[in-house]
């Protein structure tokens, strides 16, 4: 690995890190108005920083060849490309929003995996806003730089996400889970802490090829619109659970139907774990994981055999619970274990899709850790 003073010629002033998440419950319900329930990752996008007089941000990243250069008073949405999109973005949203941020020299270095579900994205996004605002001592409310961050990958990137991966790498603290109520855009957070309990949360990342995963996304979010405005709701959020049976004798297409089930029984799902774990019941978050799995398999139809077979595998093993996490169709799966039973899980896991012939799984260790910070 290059360091800072070998590819800019100068010394650094100070690095900071942003990380990345996974979801712990409450799939495809951001775009419903509903609840999340993320954690971040000790894995996280590093970025050392040293100021420059000449208003151009230079980036250069260990994980890729070159470095671009451009300067902040011509950034225009698209107007750099490939990975430099994302620091390119937070500049553009960082001087278009009024921070006076100037120029810099960043290098970009990471142990989170890229294109894994992650949420790589979003780390390199808030990394970059942080590192520019803390190399003008500006300071910027957690949130307000996630929903900066958001509105840099919406516009200058041009990827439709939702403010959850942003909020989980900007406000997430360790040994808890943030509970992110998307109507009401607050947040609380909710201790969680699978080790201190002698339990583990694995994170299986199960690289399945991605199956149009983009087209498939848009047509669960236009079925819950078109289900939400078939009911006369703002979103579908606004279906109560205890309302779930008479909703659903409303509806009359079987598969709107089921999109409508999991939306309505995954909130719900949500509000029960937050329960449990306030109640300091971790084991018992385990079944309402498998649950959302059974419900995105299913109700969502979005998984694919790689994620049934890791969380089939799992279970056997002797998981308390499991399910895929992120938008489906690849990614991860999480699986909540007895501490002593994580290196069995794993094993089977493997084993499973040796026998598939699957690509062999990775997986990390996720233990809930803090959002962004300056790090020296
Ligand atoms: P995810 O957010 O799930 O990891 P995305 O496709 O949203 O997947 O984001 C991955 C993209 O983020 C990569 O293609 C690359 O452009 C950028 N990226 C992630 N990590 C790095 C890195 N270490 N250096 C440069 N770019 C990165
Ligand atoms: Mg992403």
């Amino acid at each position: 690995m290059s360091s800072f003073e070998e590819v800019f010629g100068t010394a650094p002033e100070g690095s900071w890190r942003a990380p990345g998440r996974v979801n712990l419950i409450g799939e495809h319900t951001d775009y419903n108005d509903g609840l999340v329930l993320p954690i971040a990752l000790p894995n996280r996008i590093l970025i050392t920083a040293s100021k420059r007089d000449d208003g151009r941000i230079a980036v250069a990243s260990t994980g890729h060849a070159g470095v671009i250069e451009f300067a902040i008073d011509e950034l225009a949405p698209g107007s750099v490309g490939d990975w430099a999109a994302y620091p390119a973005g937070a500049a553009w949203i960082l001087r278009e929003s009024g921070y006076a941020i100037g120029g810099a020299n960043l290098l970009v270095d990471s142990d989170l995996p890229s294109g894994a579900g992650l949420s790589s994205s979003a780390a390199l996004l808030c990394a970059t806003s942080v590192a520019l605002l803390g190399l003008r001592d500006l300071e910027v409310d957690p949130a307000e730089v996630a929903r900066l961050a958001q509105k840099a990958e919406n516009q200058y990137v041009g990827a439709p996400v939702g403010l959850m991966d942003q909020m989980a790498s900007m406000c997430c603290t360790a040994g808890h889970a943030l509970y992110f109520d998307i109507r009401a855009m607050s947040t609380d957070q909710i201790p969680f802490d699978p080790a201190a309990d002698d339990l583990a949360l694995l994170v299986v990342d199960v690289k399945a090829p991605h199956r149009h995963v983009d087209g498939e996304y848009a047509a669960r979010r236009r079925s819950c619109e078109e289900a939400a405005a078939a009911l006369g709701v703002p979103a579908l959020r606004s279906i109560a659970y205890d309302d779930l049976d008479d909703a659903l004798a409303r509806l009359t297409d079987d598969v709107v139907r089921r999109r409508v089930r999991h939306v309505v029984t995954e909130i719900r799902r949500v509000e029960e774990a937050v329960e449990l774990m306030r109640a300091g019941r971790l084991r018992d978050v385990g079944p309402l994981f498998t649950a959302s799995h059974v419900s995105l398999r299913e109700d969502f139809e979005i998984t694919v055999p790689e994620l049934d077979v890791a969380v089939d595998s799992a279970l056997e093993a002797g998981a308390l619970g499991a399910r895929m996490t992120g938008g489906g169709f690849g990614g991860c799966i999480i699986a909540l274990t007895e501490a002593s039973a994580a290196d069995a899980v794993l094993s089977a896991i493997e084993k499973a899709f040796a026998e598939k012939g699957f690509t062999a799984p990775s997986s990390l260790s996720a233990a809930p850790s803090a959002g962004a910070s300056r790090v020296s």
